[in-house]
């Protein structure tokens, strides 16, 4: 797989280089050069998940992994499943929680631990990363206790639920946390900062596990396959798909999906009240705002990470810009949704329930309407409990996590500071 760098497409990289470096040269993302379709997709989907995953991630990475070795990386990191939920007529949910840190993360950090594990080959790495809420716990929880390895994540102090925060901030080990003073896009901010410091780059053997790494962006094109796989045959020809959207990474992966050939009609990328794509679809203007925090924490981004990969697509037609919709919706609506989504029968989080207003607004005339539900309730159980009125159980990972103490470490928003804790940390000179 050859990709390129949307900032300097004169920076070209294979599918190792990519997932080693992250970031290219003027903090651009990488894209893949081609993309090809897939030549067999109803015969994918009659595949068990794993199997059929294994096959779409060759089909994209090429020649680069042994087909064995990446059937078996697949099979060690999806070992849960993607169930799609009938809601209502025309209405599914994809769930994507059913992992060990309870949300969609799972899928991307898991394969990607398993592709650094791979290409790193014994020498010392660390993994750097900001958390809206629900990485930070997938790639702690990936790379745990794996030798050579160090985790370090940062999260903005105060802005994620606490089961959230204790699903990282607890394990320890190899694990350290950072409570960032600041919003998601501060620590973000200062990820970017690190990479461009080649001292702290070369002793730390620093790898990115933000969405911007293309084997988490990959990883996460398979549940869509999935997802239509589950679908009744006869629904299968006119699908819309709604992605609760922060970073961009998810709805990202959705349309790579539909450019391999998915039947994927129309795609709605739902964000909460921080909502510089939808203004920027309308105005053609790039004007992120300040954070401001919600309900669905883990999307309070301002300025979305995988924006330009979705934009490359839109420009050069792989996707059709008229059957890509991006809209806000409020606190409230957020809430009356999730109501709604009772009254359906069907118990979802904020994330999740941003999905379906999504979906419901922008559905058209007998499409098999999907979205998506990124994490589990129980995750977000002060916002669930309030606006439900209910009392809903802890998984028991949850109540394990929630029971033992925090072990970050609370930091000012800056990168002196936060350098010079991580060296002293990992006892780097
Ligand atoms: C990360 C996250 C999102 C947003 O996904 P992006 O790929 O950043 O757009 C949505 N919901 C939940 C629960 C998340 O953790």
């Amino acid at each position: 797989m050859k990709l390129f760098n949307l900032k300097d497409a004169s920076q070209q990289v294979s599918f190792t280089e990519a997932v080693k470096i992250g970031l290219g040269r003027e903090q651009g993302v990488f894209f893949p050069q081609s993309l090809p379709a897939l030549s067999n997709v109803p015969a994918l989907l009659d595949l068990p998940f794993a199997e059929r995953s294994a096959q779409i991630l060759q089909h994209l990475i090429g020649d680069e992994l042994p087909k064995d070795t990446l059937a078996e990386m697949v099979k060690r990191a999806f070992n849960f499943a993607a169930p799609l939920v009938k809601v209502a007529d025309n209405q599914y949910c994809l769930e994507l929680f059913h992992g060990p840190t309870l949300a969609f993360k799972d899928f991307g950090g898991r394969f990607m631990a398993e592709c650094i594990s791979l290409f790193s080959q014994g020498e010392r790495v660390t993994i750097l990363t900001a958390t809206s809420g629900d990485t930070g716990a997938a790639v702690a929880h990936a790379f745990y206790n794996k030798p050579n390895v160090d985790v370090v994540i940062l999260y903005p102090e105060g802005k994620i639920s606490l089961a959230q925060q204790k699903l990282f901030t607890t394990l320890g080990g190899n694990v350290h946390c950072y409570a960032v003073k600041g919003s998601f896009d501060d620590c973000q901010a200062l990820v970017k900062e690190a990479f461009l410091d080649e001292e702290l780059k070369q002793k730390l053997g620093l790898n990115s596990a933000n969405s911007i790494n293309i084997s988490r962006l990959l990883a996460q094109v398979c549940y869509y396959f999935e997802a239509v796989a589950q679908l009744p045959e006869s629904q299968r020809a006119n699908v819309h798909v709604s992605v609760p959207s922060g970073n961009f990474g998810n709805v990202c992966a959705a349309m790579i999906a539909a450019v391999l050939g998915l039947p994927i009609h129309r795609l709605s990328a739902t964000t909460n009240q921080n909502d510089t794509v939808p203004r920027y679809v309308v105005s053609g203007e790039w004007a992120p705002t300040a954070t401001k925090e919600s309900l669905s924490n883990a999307m309070d981004v301002s300025k979305p990470n995988n924006w330009p990969r979705v934009e490359q697509m839109l420009k050069e037609t792989m996707f059709s810009k008229h059957d890509f919709f991006s809209r806000s919706v409020s606190e409230q609506d957020t809430r009356a949704a999730m109501l709604e989504l009772q009254q359906a029968g069907y118990l979802a989080e904020p994330h999740t329930a941003i999905a379906y207003r999504g979906l419901v607004l922008d559905e058209l005339a007998n499409s098999a309407g999907i979205f998506l539900a990124t994490a589990h309730p129980a995750k977000f159980k002060e916002s669930v409990d309030a606006v439900l009125g209910g009392d809903i159980a802890l998984p028991q990972v949850l109540a394990d996590a929630l029971a033992k103490p925090c072990l970050a470490q609370p930091i000012q928003a800056d990168y002196a500071a936060l350098k010079a804790a991580v060296f002293a940390k990992l006892g780097v000179a």
